[in-house]
């Protein structure tokens, strides 16, 4: 007989009727690591993280039957261990979007089904995470939350359309539609995902977990070599591209860092890193590319502002901000030779690929 009630949670897993769920199977922690009949579910926890490394977003699995369903929960406290053996801060971050955004994905397909089950995938949402919803009479599509859960979980969104001004405030409730709801429930399943990692896991267990664990570090490292010194890089669909983000000045390097890992980025920073990579030479498609991992990417906004900084439809293409603009906004964060050197992020780029071509060009 299929167990309904696994299938469902492994496609949620850090519920915690999920981590009842495990507990009442009366595996332990030993057998998780060791034995031969959890090999399965060790090895999805480890394509956990690496589906989180390569392209952010963990992929939900098709569940055909109950013993895989108990392999795919049982693979995310194991993706837990794993990340926290490996105790790296943007992986964790990164790691907690990817799963983030898999069930963001899945609660949009699972609340559209046209089913009396839409309405009660997302009580069971709002009630994991105290946030209360309320449908709006007669409609399927509309719901309100007071306006104090909603400042709760819309504090690190930055797009104006979060701000609280601009949304319709009736008796203390904010009315929203359902997949914006849902995209709230996203932060607030981030943020439970990030709140206890690193766990506190015993260095003789890590030890076990070696293997695994140096599978993981190997594709980090790959991914670290490939774009850059500086640790980030520039995804797309198609493949990689890569300018020479070795040389890009400091105050680029850590917005573009922020960027890949998911966390908010004021718009100032915004604007400064998408016109310097516009002057770079990166496409507005690559461009917009690097935005997906932020945690309020809309496809559409996005494609509109970098067309807008670059000056499509006949508008002024914008220059990237001097280093006194950068320093005004709280943008600059370097003090390397070259920062002293230049007044312009775009003169610091210029000026470190002339020097690494000249390096370059010596020892060959
Ligand atoms: S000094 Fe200029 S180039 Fe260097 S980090 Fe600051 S803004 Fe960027």
């Amino acid at each position: 007989m299929m167990d309904w009630r696994a299938i469902h949670l492994c496609l949620y897993p850090f519920l915690s009727a999920a981590s009842k769920y495990v507990e009442e199977t009366g595996i332990t922690l030993d057998n998780l690591i060791r034995s031969g009949a959890f090999r399965y579910a060790r090895l999805r926890g480890k394509d956990r993280i690496i589906e989180a490394i390569r392209d952010g977003k963990v992929r939900k699995q098709v569940i055909i039957s109950s013993a895989q369903a108990e392999t795919e929960l049982l693979s995310y406290p194991f993706a837990r261990i794993l990340v926290s053996c490996i105790g790296d801060e943007r992986l964790v971050r990164r790691y907690a979007l990817s799963e983030a955004k898999a069930a963001y994905e899945k609660l949009l397909e699972d609340s559209s089904t046209g089913s009396s089950s839409d309405t009660d995938i997302m009580y069971e949402m709002s009630e994991e995470f105290g946030i209360r919803v309320d449908f709006l009479p007669g409609e399927r599509e509309q719901v309100q939350v007071p306006f104090v859960d909603y400042l709760r979980f819309t504090a690190n969104l930055r797009d104006k359309r979060w701000k609280l001004v601009n949304r319709g405030l009736e008796k203390g409730m904010v009315k929203l539609r359902k997949s914006e709801f849902i995209r709230i429930i996203q932060e607030a399943i981030y943020e439970r995902i990030k709140k206890d990692l690193p766990l506190n896991v015993p260095a003789d267990i890590c030890k076990v977990l070696n293997g695994y664990t140096g599978d993981i570090k190997k594709e980090l490292e790959e991914m670290r070599k490939k774009f850059g010194d500086a640790g980030f890089d520039f995804e797309s669909g198609s493949g990689f591209l890569v300018k020479d983000p070795s040389c890009f000045p400091p105050c680029i390097s850590y917005i573009l860092s922020n960027l890949k890992e998911g966390v908010n980025v004021p718009h100032s920073a915004r604007f400064a890193v998408t016109a310097f990579l516009l002057n770079a030479g990166l496409t507005e498609d690559e461009i917009i590319e690097i935005y997906k991992n932020s945690p309020d990417f809309d496809a559409e906004r996005t494609r509109y502002q970098v067309e807008h900084i670059a000056g499509d439809k006949g508008g002024v293409r914008y220059t990237a901000p001097s280093c006194a603009t950068m320093r005004t906004y709280g943008n600059c964060v370097g003090n390397d030779e070259l920062c002293e050197r230049v007044s312009h992020p775009l003169s610091y780029y210029k000026l470190k690929l002339k020097r690494k071509k000249e390096q370059q060009d010596k020892s060959n």
